[in-house]
This record gives C-alpha cells, sequence and structure tokens, in this order.
C-alpha cells in the first residue's frame, strides 16, 4: 500500500511511523526486529529503511604508503525490508540514493524492490561519501534527488533507460523525498533551497518526509511557505527524541539545526544521560502533542537503534 494512500485510510487521524537503520556489517538482524517489535503496538502502517553508501578509509601501510580502502559499513536495506513485511506485515520504505549508484545500477535495484512487492520509495542524494566534505556521483550516476525522482516516475509510466528495454511491466512506486525545515546546509539560502524542493515535487514526488527538529516553529514555518507556493503534497515531521547529553552538541552539527534554549538549558541541567533521557522523552511528547493538534498526517520517528524511549512518547500520544 502506498505512504499516501495509508495517510488518505487514516481519514484524518495521525499516523505512527519509524525510520531504522541497518545494523552494522555482521550484526545481528533480530536485535533491530526484536528492538522494534513492542513499536508495532502503535500499529505503524509503514516503516522506512535507511541506506548507507560506502566510505573511504585511508590505512597506513607497512611501506609506508596509504591505501584507500572502499567500505560499507551497513549493508543489508533491501533483506530488512523483505524481513519487515515478513515479521511484521508491514510495508517497508527503502531509501534509495543517488550516491555510490549508476542509472542502470539504480534501475536494477528498483526492479528488485519491484518485484519484491514493494510500493513504496524515499528518494534521496546521500551525503558526501566520508572523508569528503563535497558530494560527487558516480560515472553516470545522479547530482541531485529530482533527477533520481524522475528516473523512479519514468519506470512507473513504463520508460525504462534503454529503449530496447520498454517491454518491462512499469513499476507502481509512491515517491517521497526529503526537506530540510532549516534549510539544508549545502543550500545558499532557504529561498535556492525551497525552489530545488519544488523541483522535486514537480518531477513527481508524492509526499515529503522532514529533517528532525526540535522547535515545532520551524516546521509550522515550512509548511507555511511550502502551501503559500502551491506545494500540497503531504509533509511528514521527522522527529528524534534527544537521548544523550552530547547529542546537544552532536545532532546540531551533524544534522545542521537549532537546538530551543529551553531544551539547551534543561539537559545543561542533567547529571548523566539517563537524566537527559528523559528530558528527551518529555520534550519528544510536548512534540508530538502539539503537532498533532496541528493535524500533522503522521508522526515519524528517527529511532536511531534505541526505540524504548519511542515507545515511551507512542504510549503517551497515540
Ligand atoms: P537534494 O534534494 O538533491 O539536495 C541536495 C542539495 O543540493 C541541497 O542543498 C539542494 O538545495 C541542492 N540542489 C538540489 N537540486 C539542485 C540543482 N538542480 N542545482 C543546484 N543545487 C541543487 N542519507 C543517506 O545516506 N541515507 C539515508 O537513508 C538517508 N535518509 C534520509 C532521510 C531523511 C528524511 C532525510 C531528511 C535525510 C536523509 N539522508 C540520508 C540524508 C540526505 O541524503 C542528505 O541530507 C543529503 O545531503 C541531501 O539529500 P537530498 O535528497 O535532500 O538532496
Amino acid at each position: 500500500t502506498k505512504i499516501t494512500d495509508h495517510i488518505r485510510n487514516a481519514n484524518g487521524k495521525p499516523i505512527f511511523s519509524i525510520e531504522v537503520i541497518p545494523p552494522i556489517k555482521g550484526d545481528n538482524l533480530k536485535n533491530l526486529l526484536d528492538n522494534i517489535e513492542p513499536l508495532m503496538e502503535f500499529k505503524p502502517p509503514f516503516i522506512d529503511v535507511t541506506y548507507h553508501r560506502e566510505e573511504y578509509i585511508e590505512r597506513p601501510m607497512p611501506d609506508g604508503s596509504i591505501k584507500k580502502i572502499v567500505t560499507r559499513k551497513r549493508p543489508g536495506t533491501v533483506g530488512i525490508c523483505s524481513a519487515i513485511m515478513h515479521r511484521f506485515g508491514v510495508d517497508p520504505v527503502p531509501h534509495v540514493l543517488c550516491g555510490g549508484f549508476t542509472r542502470e545500477e539504480t534501475e536494477d535495484f528498483l526492479i528488485d524492490l519491484h518485484y519484491l512487492g514493494i510500493d513504496n520509495v524515499l528518494v534521496l542524494r546521500g551525503d558526501p561519501a566520508k572523508p569528503f566534505n563535497t558530494f560527487k556521483p558516480k560515472d553516470n550516476g545522479y547530482s541531485y534527488a529530482s533527477e533520481l525522482v524522475e528516473q523512479v516516475v519514468n519506470m512507473n509510466g513504463g520508460i525504462y533507460l534503454h529503449e530496447e528495454d520498454t517491454a518491462l511491466a512499469p513499476s507502481n512506486f509512491c515517491v517521497g523525498v526529503a526537506a530540510y525545515p532549516e534549510k539544508h546546509f549545502e543550500a545558499m539560502d532557504p529561498d535556492t533551497d525551497f525552489d530545488f524542493l519544488k523541483k522535486k515535487v514537480e518531477k513527481g514526488a508524492d509526499y515529503i518526509v522532514t529533517q528532525m527538529f526540535f522547535d515545532n516553529q520551524k516546521y509550522f514555518d515550512f509548511v507555511a511557505r511550502c502551501r503559500a507556493h502551491g506545494i500540497t503534497i503531504p509533509i511528514i515531521p521527522g522527529l528524534k527524541p534527544l537521548s544523550t547529553r552530547r547529542q546537544l552538541q552532536i545532532l546540531p552539527k551533524l544534522f545542521h539545526l537549532e537546538m530551543p534554549q529551553e531544551l539547551v538549558k534543561a539537559v545543561e541541567a542533567c547529571e548523566n544521560d539517563a537524566q537527559a533521557r528523559e528530558v528527551g522523552i518529555e520534550w519528544g511528547i510536548a512534540q508530538s502533542r502539539e503537532l498533532m493538534a496541528a493535524g500533522v498526517p503522521v508522526l515519524h520517528y528517527y529511532t536511531m537503534g534505541k526505540a524504548d524511549n519511542v515507545a515511551r512518547i507512542a504510549r503517551e500520544v497515540f
């Protein structure tokens, strides 16, 4: 079932959903599934599974040279999607990246998803491969998510990359894209960033998921701006409950967002991470309640490994 249909079928009642991250290579998938099992009580109709591209490690060799090694630390997105379907009967939403793929590889990847019966994809550019600062597409890959949206939409119309392939059956993906209420870090200014978001929508995106934010006003302003510019598709807020004191510094750096002063003060007053986690849960409950009252279609939680705090929030608000 498509995300947009899940939203329609909910008849205005907010939906609970989550995002999970594949385990570090070699770790047990069972841990991840057991970890999110308690959240099934809140009936998520869909679960996002992130995708992670390669990173480059520079390893000094005994002869003094530097060997550049390509690693994929968290493979397994498609397998996890399949496991989620089988174990929980929930629609998985694999993230599909520009980075690290040629167009042909992307096409094959999408055909796999289609054959698995997956109806939704979240289309993303991907971050620059660590340790680089600028995003570099693979040869014959895409530089921007909007280009990848176009490829998926073409496939939905039965148009594949090469003319001789067009006898293939059309796919039928519901296409999500990312947006940043506090601006994408590379964009010159909010207006430019906004124009490129519009482009993703014009190319055929069906819904938007936001980067995490801790100040609901940023989300409300962003939605108002989208609506004023004629973007009418659902805008799903992404929420991350703060869970350690260190995240006060890390999250703004990693995700380019501002922490509200009230939250900063509350976390700074904590003596340990257990207390900070409680503050994060309380903040998450308040954020969720306000968003729900404002009529958001979905509350989408980034679990980032641990899900007990998300369960505490969901128990209070759903
Ligand atoms: P784009 O929409 O392509 O935008 C990237 C930048 O380019 C922006 O600054 C934009 O303003 C600019 N831009 C866009 N089009 C043009 C153009 N035509 N000309 C010039 N500039 C342009 N990363 C992962 O690696 N794996 C994941 O699973 C993952 N999941 C995510 C889920 C969500 C909900 C979000 C919000 C982010 C996720 N990310 C993930 C991170 C994401 O890949 C990065 O934020 C990335 O830097 C941008 O991706 P995008 O799809 O928003 O890019």
